[in-house]
């Protein structure tokens, strides 16, 4: 009972550890440098990202990178590949894979939006492998903490991960503090267990900023690891303070 009791903790613990590397290589590579260019990573922090994202997600960036610029140029529109306006955010919170599926396999989708993200000879070989990625990632797990553990630990990272996902794109755009005018809600709960992703209203205010804690109490992990990659030359923020975007609209203080 207790070697049970051990082994559930073990693989719970090494989930979220999993989980957590993963949403800092969405947030800070994907999401702030890649989509937005609100800083840029060393060559060495972009393999190292590149290399967690396939291992954890599977994810395609250029892919990844598409969709959400499509989200931004269309939020709550038609044409927004997610939007809990249009589709409800229940809807949005169960099938954000599938609606990010449709999107990222429409080959416009990724031709119009991530042109400057060419496929690379790295893409070819191994980064746009999404299914060797995701089995070489669970492989290592079994092989480090055994396949009880392992196994286990790939379930709870899978599930955590794109529960995490979708709650931004579904409850952060419908519940959550709006010190701005945007459709988007800031959520600290969820951004402790995102990487910083939960503080969207504010991302949506000021999409190039790489940082999305706006005030003394919002805290963004993400943000944390940019300023110690940063402290040692592996990453270069474009913008030295947070810039709203012209139509934001502070709503409160
Ligand atoms: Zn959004
Ligand atoms: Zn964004």
């Amino acid at each position: 009972m207790l070697n049970v009791v051990k082994i559930l903790l073990l693989a719970v613990l090494v989930g979220f550890s999993v989980t957590t590397l993963a949403n800092l290589g969405t947030t800070v590579y994907m999401h702030r440098a890649l989509a937005h260019k609100a800083l840029t990573l060393h060559p060495l922090a972009v393999f190292c990202a590149r290399l967690t994202i396939w291992l954890s997600t599977g994810i395609r960036p250029r892919q990844w990178v598409a969709v959400h610029r499509k989200h931004h140029a269309f939020t709550d529109q038609e044409g927004d590949p997610h939007s809990p306006v249009l589709l409800g955010w229940k809807n949005v919170q169960m099938r954000n894979v599938v609606l990010y599926r449709i999107s990222a396999n429409d080959p416009q989708t990724v031709e119009r939006y991530a042109k400057d993200l060419p496929q690379t000879r790295l893409d070819k070989i191994f980064f746009d492998r999404a299914l060797v990625g995701l089995g070489l990632g669970v492989a290592l797990l079994v092989f480090v903490f055994g396949p009880m553990v392992g196994l286990l630990a790939a379930v709870v990272h899978l599930n955590v991960y794109l529960a995490g996902s979708a709650a931004v794109n579904a409850i952060a755009h419908h519940f959550g503090r709006k010190p701005y005018a945007n459709g988007a809600g800031n959520l600290q709960w969820l951004a402790l267990l995102t990487a910083g992703e939960g503080l969207h209203n504010n991302h949506h205010a000021a999409p190039t900023s790489a940082r999305l804690s706006h005030r003394w109490y919002e805290l963004d992990p993400g943000w944390w690891l940019i300023r110690v990659l940063s402290s040692v030359k592996l990453a270069k923020v474009r913008l030295a303070t947070v810039r709203l975007k012209p139509s934001a609209h502070r709503v409160t203080v």
